[in-house]
């Protein structure tokens, strides 16, 4: 599964209680050129690299998807993901939308969720109060979201996060009782 949706929308908040209910769910973890914000851990959060660390691991063709997001890159390191996939476990890339549809080029068979906010009004809410971001980064944070919203109709499922609850059992049940697939294979 690929959980998408613009910055402060929650997929993070979300994937931490489905897992929570299912610790052998697999969370990708992705490698960024971003700062670590405090409390951020390095190989739990992301790995953090630098951007010549970055860009070699592009050259190398070890990230299964990479995007640019307001000033940094990100991406999902191939191996990892591909293995615990070999091992029959589920897999969860949280990732932003550029990513997202990369990965449904790649894998038809991924199944790509949005997770959508109540309104961009509520997302501005929480990005400011969240308080993780500059000022000026959260505007810009909150134009791509408006770029990313746009693109919701390439998507398999929606989760209106308006109701944590509610969106976690949704998300659980897309993960669980849909048939069991390996977009891999
Ligand atoms: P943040 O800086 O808030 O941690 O992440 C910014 C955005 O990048 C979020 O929408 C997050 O989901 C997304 N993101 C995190 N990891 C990846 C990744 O590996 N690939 C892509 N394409 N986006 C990612």
């Amino acid at each position: 599964m690929v959980l998408s949706g613009p910055s402060g929308v929650g997929k993070g908040t979300i994937l931490a209680l489905v897992r929570r209910r299912h610790p052998e769910l697999y969370l990708s973890v992705s490698a960024t050129t971003r700062a670590p914000r405090t409390g951020e851990v390095d190989g739990r959060d992301y790995y953090f690299l630098t951007q010549a660390a970055f860009e070699q691991l592009i050259a190398e063709n070890a990230l299964l998807e990479w995007a640019c997001y307001v000033g940094n890159y990100y991406g999902t390191p191939a191996a990892p993901v591909l293995a615990a996939l070999a091992a029959g476990r589920s897999v969860v890339l949280e990732i932003e939308v550029q990513g997202a549809l990369q990965v449904k080029n790649n894998y038809p068979a991924a199944m790509l969720v949005f997770v959508l906010p109540p309104s961009l009004a509520v997302l501005a809410a929480r990005l400011r109060a969240r308080g993780t971001d500059a000022p000026e980064l959260i505007e810009r944070r909150l134009e791509r979201a408006a770029e990313e919203l746009a693109l919701v109709g390439h998507f398999d499922y929606r989760v209106l996060n308006d109701d944590l609850e509610r969106a976690v059992e949704q998300v659980e049940r897309l993960l669980f009782e849909e048939p069991l697939h390996d977009p891999t294979g």
